[in-house]
């Protein structure tokens, strides 16, 4: 007999943990299948780790400027093995936080995976479970290359628990993940590349910005390989040795981080003839709804914006609509992003080129400086501002900010952006003086 739920959740990450807590706790009968430890990607094996592990990486600047500060240091030693086992107990903690807000909620967890029998009824373990509905939430896993399948690359879920660091590591691709680990790397001390086939990082970026990033992070010690990419790779006495179009090196650890793909395998979906796109990832319409009415999907799995808080934000709108006659909307303008880049990078709305093209005539206000803090250190760090306004209505509809804490500064306008500010209102507002962020309301 097959046990019965008003909402089935399968997948236990940021989306499908707030979509089960939210509709429990209004009385919706809810259960929840999660085949790994709760918290899913963000926790486990992204956000929250790679973070961390920024911290730790931009320790090696701050023990650079302390120095011009006055103060002298005993030799610093960098332990990968004691950032590993504390980023482990934080993490344990983290699952375990979630394990009981399930529990409260009284939702029914299984720890297991989850796969489809048909479109109604589903297959945990030796259980079956008939839902009214089913939220589909299973996320994403690392995308890997076709030509290098066969060899020991690792993508960012084994970058984080590497035995040891490697002396020198190449990284292919140069997307968030890219630019993260390359800096989280290189902080770390590690000879690190990166590799991008075409002309720059962050191609879906502002084009000013991503170039003024390149150049920060090519000054702190990253090499950037453009416009070629690996012809070859072949494993030899422990050395990754690789053919680029014009040179044969050679690196101790490659990593691959050239984007993501649906995490489908387990689910068997094709048994719940639940419709995919051309990328894998599943189809659904304003409302989250598959091509099964009864079946629904958030979260990286869609294939819309790959961030947590996004999955979070349509959680909510998929269960306040479950819960009223109301049809709620999730708005996908204005989301601000982060890059925790060395320096960090964070925007909010347009870049550039897409303000000319949905607007027409718009104004470009920049400001590059060096940081107070770094004033009196020999760091050639700096900071990039860019805010693009619509010459007719006023209205922001780019910030974007390279330089330290980028994403607590551009989190905090965030409001105001999304809710239609203009320059005008920027020039109206005092200064926090001294500070980076002051010249966001000082550009002329
Ligand atoms: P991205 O889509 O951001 O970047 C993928 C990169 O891989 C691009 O540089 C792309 O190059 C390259 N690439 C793709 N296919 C190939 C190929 N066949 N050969 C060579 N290069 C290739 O993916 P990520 O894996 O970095 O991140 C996945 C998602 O996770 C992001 O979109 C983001 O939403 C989310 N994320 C968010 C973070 C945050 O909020 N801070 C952090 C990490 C991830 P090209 O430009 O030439 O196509």
């Amino acid at each position: 007999m097959a046990e019965k739920f008003d909402l089935f959740v399968v997948g236990g990450g940021s989306g499908g943990i707030r979509a089960a807590r939210y509709a429990s706790s209004h009385g919706i009968k809810t259960g929840l299948a999660e085949g790994w430890t709760l918290g899913g990607t963000c926790v486990n094996r992204g956000c929250i780790p790679k973070k961390l592990y920024a911290f730790a990486s931009h320790f090696a600047d701050e023990l650079q400027i302390m120095k011009s500060y006055g103060w002298s240091t005993l030799e610093s030693r960098f332990d990968w093995k004691k950032l590993t086992a504390n980023k482990k107990k934080e993490i344990k903690r983290l699952n375990y936080i979630y394990c009981n807000l399930l529990k409260k909620s009284k939702v029914r967890v299984y720890n297991n995976y989850a796969q489809f029998l048909d479109d109604k009824i589903l297959k945990i373990g030796n259980k079956l479970i008939e839902a009214k509905k089913i939220l589909i939430s299973v996320g994403t896993k690392p995308k890997k290359l076709e030509q290098f399948k066969e060899l020991n690359l690792i993508s960012s879920d084994e970058a984080f628990d590497l035995k040891s660091l490697p002396k020198n590591i190449l990284i292919l691709g140069g997307g968030y993940i890219a630019v993260e680990f390359a800096s989280i790397f290189n902080g770390l001390g590690v000879n690190t590349s990166l590799c991008i086939r075409g002309k720059r990082i962050l191609k879906d970026f502002d084009s000013e910005i991503s170039e003024f990033l390149m150049e920060q992070m090519s000054h702190k010690g990253i090499k950037i390989i453009r416009e070629d990419f690996p012809k070859k790779i072949e494993f030899k006495n422990n050395k990754f040795n690789v053919c680029f179009s014009r040179k044969r090196l050679s690196y101790d650890r490659i990593m691959e981080a050239t984007g993501r793909v649906p995490n489908l395998d387990k689910l068997k979906i094709h048994n719940a003839n639940v419709k995919l796109n051309n990328n894998g990832a599943i189809l659904i319409d304003k409302n989250f709804r598959t091509s099964q009415k009864h079946i629904f999907a958030i979260g990286d799995v869609v294939d819309r914006v790959q961030l947590t808080p996004v999955a979070i934000a349509e959680a909510m709108v998929f269960v306040k609509n479950l819960l009223s006659k109301d049809n709620h909307k999730l708005s996908y303008k204005n989301i601000p992003t982060a890059v925790f880049s060395n320096p960090n990078y964070a925007c909010i709305g347009y870049n550039e080129k897409e303000a000319k093209k949905l607007f027409g005539k718009i104004k470009i206000y920049k400001s590059t400086f060096k940081a107070l803090k770094l004033s009196i250190t020999n760091s050639n760090e700096k900071v990039f501002i860019k805010l693009i306004t619509h010459k007719s209505s006023d209205k922001i509809l780019g910030l974007h900010y390279i330089g330290e804490n980028a994403a607590e500064i551009v989190q905090g306008f965030s409001v105001a952006v999304v809710n239609g500010l203009t320059k005008k209102q920027l020039d109206k507002t005092i200064g926090i003086h001294p500070s980076s962020a002051e010249e966001i309301v000082t550009l002329k």
